[in-house]
């Protein structure tokens, strides 16, 4: 059995939004930008898309401008918004716990002189809401606080953090990435300025993505050329994936509103399963997306259990799929305070509205066996200086 468990690092490309794209690779082949018939066809398909990504998350279509992906709209979202400020204000503010294209812009406007504060959270990966407050000064020019965490699926008071933002006048950024087409987004009702999302995380291709800019928020460019995407983002619209992008955000909304419960109901039995037959596991995070279980199972090797689990036809990630590879615990298992002996055991399930209760059961099924077979081999079990750390405590296999 093939049971893919890691939807946050990429999903599936949805059948329908395959077949939505394909006119787009052969016959309807013309610029948008263009007059003649070839081209103005093409606009209208653009302008639905638009449409259909706007109705995703609450706003109107021309606050939308497509992007080459979620990275891209971090980028243009917080170094846009710094650069449209003209060094007015030289304080920016972002979490602990952000993807690397939120930390890593962070960090490189940091260079350039900008003071950076980071906010701290709390072992279930909460966000220190006072340490926040304290933060916010006159002179910040941006808050960028991601929706939902892509490692451990704990989602911010995204509505308390945006109003704070709103009353101390500084520009609020949010990557809802991992968020949109899994919970519920409604810019009419949010006072957020800037929104990040991309098409591979929810089912649509990958290379695109959007930035929701409200109306009146200043942002430079960071791609400058053609006039495409109201100034915002120069360069011919890359039509297909827009519109496949439009349609992943129209199958999106639909199962949030229709059956979401459906992960939500799959992880949860995941978890149980694997808490109730392996000892010593335990979940990361409180307040999480439906689709995520980030477990730590102590004194196993998070990359050793990923091998195995793969050799069984199971795909999930340990950290993120950036920092696996090096063995260094992820950034955000670290900020929340997991231990080194928890944090290198972390393993993340990502499942989606594709995945079955017979996939769920051939894992639960297939991971005791993994575990123990690592936990007999395990170097954390005998310390070095030889003091031993006892019997590590094992699955009902
Ligand atoms: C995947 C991801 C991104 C980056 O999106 P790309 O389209 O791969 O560039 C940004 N933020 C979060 C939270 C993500 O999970």
């Amino acid at each position: 059995m093939n049971v893919y468990l890691d939807n946050n690092a990429t999903s599936m490309t949805a059948p329908q939004v395959v077949e939505a794209m394909q006119p787009f690779w052969t016959e309807s082949f013309g610029n948008p930008s263009s007059i003649h018939s070839f081209g103005g066809k093409i606009g209208k398909h653009v302008a639905v898309a638009r449409q259909q990504v706007a109705a995703l998350l609450g706003t109107q279509a021309d606050e939308i401008v497509f992007t080459a992906g979620g990275s891209e709209g971090d980028n243009l979202a917080i170094k846009g918004t710094v650069e449209a400020l003209a060094g007015r204000k030289r304080h920016i503010v972002t979490t602990r716990v952000e993807h690397p294209a939120v930390r890593v812009a962070f960090q490189y406007l940091e260079k350039q002189g900008y003071r950076l504060t980071e906010i701290p959270v709390d072992r279930d990966g909460g966000l220190d809401f006072e340490q926040l407050q304290d933060a916010l000064t006159p002179d910040t020019a941006i808050l960028s606080v991601m929706w939902a965490n892509n490692e451990t699926g704990v989602v911010f008071p995204i509505e308390k953090i945006a109003q704070l933002a709103r009353n101390r006048g500084v520009v609020f950024h949010t990557d809802a990435v991992q968020a949109a087409g899994k919970i519920p987004i409604d810019m009419r009702k949010i006072p957020v300025d800037l929104l990040t999302i991309s098409g591979h995380k929810l089912h649509g291709p990958k290379g695109v993505g959007a930035l929701f800019v409200r109306k009146g928020t200043k942002l430079t460019p960071q791609i400058v050329g053609g006039h495409q995407e109201g100034g915002k983002r120069a360069g011919t619209e890359n039509v297909p994936a827009i519109v496949g992008l439009g349609k992943a955000a129209e199958l999106g909304l639909n199962s949030i509103t229709e059956k979401n419960e459906k992960v939500r109901i799959l992880r949860d039995r995941l978890e149980k399963g694997l808490l109730e037959s392996c000892k010593g596991a335990v979940v990361n995070g409180k307040n999480r997306l439906p689709n995520t279980a980030n477990i730590s199972f102590e004194f196993v090797e998070g990359e050793s259990m990923l091998l195995l689990l793969d050799s069984l036809g199971i795909a999930a990630s340990s950290g993120s799929a950036c920092t696996s590879g090096a063995l260094e615990p992820s950034h955000v298992l670290r900020a929340m305070g997991i231990p080194f002996t928890l944090a290198h055991g972390s393993i993340r399930f990502s499942l989606s509205r594709y995945n079955t209760e017979q996939e769920i059961d051939y894992v639960i099924e297939k991971m005791p066996p993994v575990i123990e077979r690592l936990r007999s081999i395990s170097p954390f079990t005998h310390s070095g200086d030889g003091q031993s750390w006892g019997a590590p405590p094992s699955c009902a296999t």
